[in-house]
């Protein structure tokens, strides 16, 4: 082990009248070695471009471009036409296509879950996808789709010490049958590793939260954890409908729940986590700046509000977890410590069954920086 990949640690001064280290130099983010759990992260934006491009072909998919760097702009963020919230759903339309097939959904979920551990030890991996977005309109089985996500989830618990974990999607615009249709399958799988259930997808006129009452309840029942996309885009008026008629364990983004008070509490007193994702906020611009993030975690922080941070997608938005809190803490957002709870809230609050027993400390010999090349 080199010297430099020793972990950090605060040291007592040699006598009490040393200089103390100035404020910057301390670390303002937490140690590579502890483990995290990623709760949000879709599986659309989370394949790493260039294995994207190797599934396309052997797919044999006919791109819009013969051009591999082409082809990473259309699947990632970062351009005009990607900030808005619906430009970043557009993004999805390929990663979804090519992923629709068994054979690379199965590869897909392998190697997002290998990949998370090697490169930020996120131990805990719950990825979530819609696979009625994965079957081409039908043509393909959603139970072949469901099992070869849970072959790959597997594939990879085979390999590294990980608890993958699926969650199955429901979406804003389709109809309430394709959704129930969606649940019933998450309830049939159970068993089997799909974890939990999700709503997401753009907004919709036609979309009545009440609706889903009695499948959320009849998911619960069947031992699924409930999130829910609210307070992202759309009102916070919908947030405490989804809180009061679905009850969720957690909720995706939750951000707008800083502007209105009733619903911090009600969240604080149910204990709900939020899945907090700056990067893709921010590329939605759905909060403007870091600054407005320092108000929303100033006002979670002062109701009590439970979070965990994740990514949304970190290929997509060429984010790993790990830069999430170390922006968190560079802008001051964010302590150290507080960086830390939310990484023990992330594994508390997993669907995964014992999540913490995958949460091991990472040795100090293993790679102690984010690694960016390997796929
Ligand atoms: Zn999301």
């Amino acid at each position: 082990m080199s010297p430099a990949a020793k972990p950090r640690k605060a040291k007592a001064p040699r006598n009490a009248t040393a200089p103390r280290k100035p404020a910057a130099s301390r670390a303002t983010t937490i140690s590579p070695q502890i483990p995290l759990a990623e709760l949000h992260c879709h599986l659309g934006g989370s394949v790493t471009p260039a294995i994207m491009w190797g599934i396309a072909h052997a797919q044999g998919i006919r791109l819009p471009s013969k051009d591999y760097w082409a082809f990473r702009k259309m699947i990632t963020a970062g351009s005009q036409r990607t900030r808005s919230f619906n430009g970043y759903l557009d993004l999805f339309h390929w990663t979804e296509l090519i992923q629709s097939s068994p054979l690379a959904v199965e590869r897909s979920v392998y190697e997002v879950v290998a990949g998370a551990y090697r490169k930020n030890h996120i131990t805990t991996m719950e990825l979530r996808f819609n696979p009625m977005k994965r079957n081409r309109n039908g043509e393909q089985d959603l139970d072949h789709i469901i099992a070869a996500a849970i072959r790959g989830a597997d594939r990879a618990a085979l390999e590294y010490p990980v608890k993958p974990g699926i969650i199955l999607i429901l979406d804003r615009e389709f109809t309430l049958r394709q959704n129930e249709i969606i649940v019933e399958k998450a309830i049939d799988w159970a068993s089997r590793g799909i974890v939990g259930i999700d709503i997401a997808g753009r907004e919709s006129g036609s979309f009545k939260v009440a609706e889903y009452r009695r499948m959320f309840r009849a998911a619960r029942k069947a031992g699924l954890g409930i999130t829910v996309h609210t307070g992202e885009s759309g009102p916070v008026s919908e947030m405490l409908e989804v809180v009061k008629q679905l009850e969720p364990d957690r909720i995706g983004h939750g951000i707008k729940a800083a502007t209105d008070v009733k619903t911090m509490k009600e969240l604080a007193a149910r204990k709900i986590v939020l899945e907090i994702c700056p990067t893709s906020n921010l590329m939605t611009q759905v909060v403007g700046d870091w600054e407005e993030f320092r108000q929303i975690f100033a006002q979670l922080r002062a109701h009590k509000v439970r979070y965990a941070i994740g990514t949304d997608g970190p290929e997509m938005l060429q984010t790993y977890i790990r830069d999430e809190l170390a922006a968190l803490g560079r802008h001051g957002i964010l302590s150290v410590e507080e960086q830390q709870i939310a990484a023990a809230t992330s594994i508390k609050a997993s669907f995964v069954r014992d999540a913490a027993s995958a949460a091991v400390p990472r040795s100090a010999g293993a790679a102690a920086k984010v690694s960016r090349d390997e796929g």
